[in-house]
């Protein structure tokens, strides 16, 4: 899709506000179950989330953004979650890792994407560096994984994607 940069900006807006809460929650779950390793690395994702939500609204400043609707920008949840708002409270560190990671991956894809189709120099320039920022995030998540036992019940991947 080759965006505007009112529409662009409007996406990473809310693709950054959506991950600080996401990981916000996933922090506190990590928290009550005392994996306070974990629970710091999602800390740390809240924080690098809301300085870039910050310094994209301060680069939005003056412009006139469109309305998105949800699916435009929510994070999926583990299709063993019911609920489209809640988490399961048994998430493992492991799958609040995979699930983080594949959400990620998706904002990395969408980033990569949006550089590709884009006539705007600027909205290429940024969306560029907005997809190499996530492919970071999947990297630390890919080391964290690589570091995480495997939940004895295997994460159950969505065939409808990858992640
Ligand atoms: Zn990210």
């Amino acid at each position: 899709m080759d965006m505007t940069l009112p529409e662009f900006l409007a996406h990473a807006i809310a693709l950054e506000r959506e991950a600080a809460e996401r990981y916000l929650e996933l922090a506190d779950m990590m928290e009550s179950y005392r994996n306070d390793a974990v629970a710091s690395t999602f800390r740390d994702m809240v924080r690098y989330s809301r300085l870039h939500h910050d310094s994209i609204v301060e680069r939005a400043k003056g412009l006139a953004l469109p309305a998105l609707r949800s699916w435009q920008y929510r994070w999926r949840h583990p299709p063993e979650t019911g609920g489209e708002e809640a988490f399961d409270p048994q998430l493992t560190a492991y799958e609040a890792l995979r699930y983080a990671r594949e959400n990620e991956f998706r904002a990395q894809a969408f980033y990569s994407q949006a550089a590709a189709d884009a006539g705007d120099a600027e909205v290429r320039r940024l969306a560029e560096e907005f997809a190499a920022e996530e492919a970071e995030h999947v990297a630390a998540l890919d080391d964290w994984l690589a570091r995480t036992p495997r939940p004895s019940t295997p994460w159950r991947e969505d065939p409808h994607h990858q992640g």
